[in-house]
């Protein structure tokens, strides 16, 4: 079965086509994305109206491109899936619009996937892996712990309560003077600093619950940028250093209580995943701080590659044919929605909640 893929839920428009094959294992035929990051650098974060008009513009021709490349026509797919939630309203109006049309005019059955879902069942595309896992979402718009016992079936152990941690980077990064997206840049940045010179706070350590927040390392850094002043290439490199550091540690602490409640709730699970999604999977520190300590734990870690971590339809286009043999399309009534927590998928079709 071959799936059209559809995302344009934030700042990336993309189109993919994705093949599951009849063992179940997942084929990328092509993977197209457009990042709109030039379009927002001037505003330092994602103006909704700039993102709408230009998923608009180009999603189009970016369907031709990600069919041409798979080199098939629309008459070779055998269904349409796009991301109806959760996201920027302008974006996914367009993303669903366009998705529901195509199924409409070729006659095919169309899904409308839940972006986090997407990012959820990304593993199973890359590394052929069984449920259950655990997932880290780490972006600029989520940071969440999900249990994804099964397809459907997702369990949201924790989340933000204010800021996302790509946010935090970008917000940080503003507050220093450096350009958007702020991520790689305070990565550079920590790389040449000295990151005993500042101590800044671990929000939510120790605590257990397995929420996380983000603002309050963001304020200290304000407050020590506004007493530094004016802020020097060593003060600014510095800062970064401290900031990641307390992310890193902030993100054991976390992580290492939910792989606990994971080995709580499935001790039978003989080698446990841990999977990372989201744009701040791309940072080297924090990435090789989640590895050790999946090794330390017993745990095997996943961090699919780059261009699957961040948004992207690949993941769309695998989610609607993970569905597909299991559940009926959906109705082309389906509206997006700006807000769909993911644990609202509440009925399992497969896998260990079943
Ligand atoms: P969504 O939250 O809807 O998935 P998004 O577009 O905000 O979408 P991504 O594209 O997955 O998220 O990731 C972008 C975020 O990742 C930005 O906040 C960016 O600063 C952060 N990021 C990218 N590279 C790094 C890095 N090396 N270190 C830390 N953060 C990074
Ligand atoms: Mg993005
Ligand atoms: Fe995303």
């Amino acid at each position: 079965m071959r799936v059209l893929g559809i995302e344009t839920s934030c700042d990336e428009t993309a189109a993919a086509v994705v093949e599951r094959d009849d063992q179940g294992h997942g084929h990328i035929l092509s993977n197209v994305v457009l990042s709109q990051i030039d379009e927002h650098a001037p505003y330092g974060g994602v103006v909704p109206e700039i993102a709408a008009r230009a998923h608009v513009e180009v999603l189009d021709r970016l369907i031709g491109q990600a069919l041409h490349e798979a080199q098939i026509t629309l008459d070779d797919v055998d269904a349409v899936a796009a991301t109806a939630g959760p996201g920027l309203i302008g974006g996914l109006i367009v993303g669903l619009m366009t998705g529901k049309a195509i199924a409409m005019a070729s006659q095919k059955p169309f899904y409308a996937i839940n972006h986090l879902e997407g990012h959820a069942l990304t593993p199973r595309l890359t590394d052929r892996i069984d449920f259950p896992y655990l997932l880290l979402l780490v972006s600029g718009g989520h940071t969440q712990m999900v249990l994804v016992k099964g397809l459907g079936d997702y369990e949201r152990l924790g989340t933000t309560i204010d800021d996302a941690l790509g946010e935090a980077f970008d917000k940080t990064a503003k507050l220093l003077g450096l350009p958007y997206p702020g991520g790689p840049e305070v990565e550079k940045a920590a790389l040449l600093g000295d990151p005993s010179r500042f101590t800044l706070p671990r929000p939510l350590k120790g605590e257990e619950r397995l929420d996380f927040s983000f603002s309050g390392l963001k304020t200290a850094v304000r407050q020590l940028a506004t007493a530094l002043e004016p802020l020097s290439q060593i003060d600014v490199n510095d800062i970064c250093a401290a900031f990641q550091t307390a992310v890193a540690d902030t993100l054991d602490d976390r992580v290492s209580r939910s792989l606990q409640r994971f080995r709580a709730s499935f001790p039978d699970v003989k080698k446990p995943a841990l999977v990372v999604a989201g744009g701040v999977a791309a940072n080297k520190v924090l990435r090789d701080g989640l590895q050790r300590l999946c090794s330390d734990n017993g745990f095997r870690f996943i961090a699919p590659p780059m261009a699957l971590c961040t948004d992207n339809a690949a993941m769309i286009a695998w989610a609607g044919a993970e569905r597909a043999g299991l559940t009926p399309a959906d109705s082309l009534d389906v509206a997006p929605r700006s807000r769909w927590p993911l644990d609202m998928h509440s009925t399992p079709l497969i896998g260990a909640g079943r």
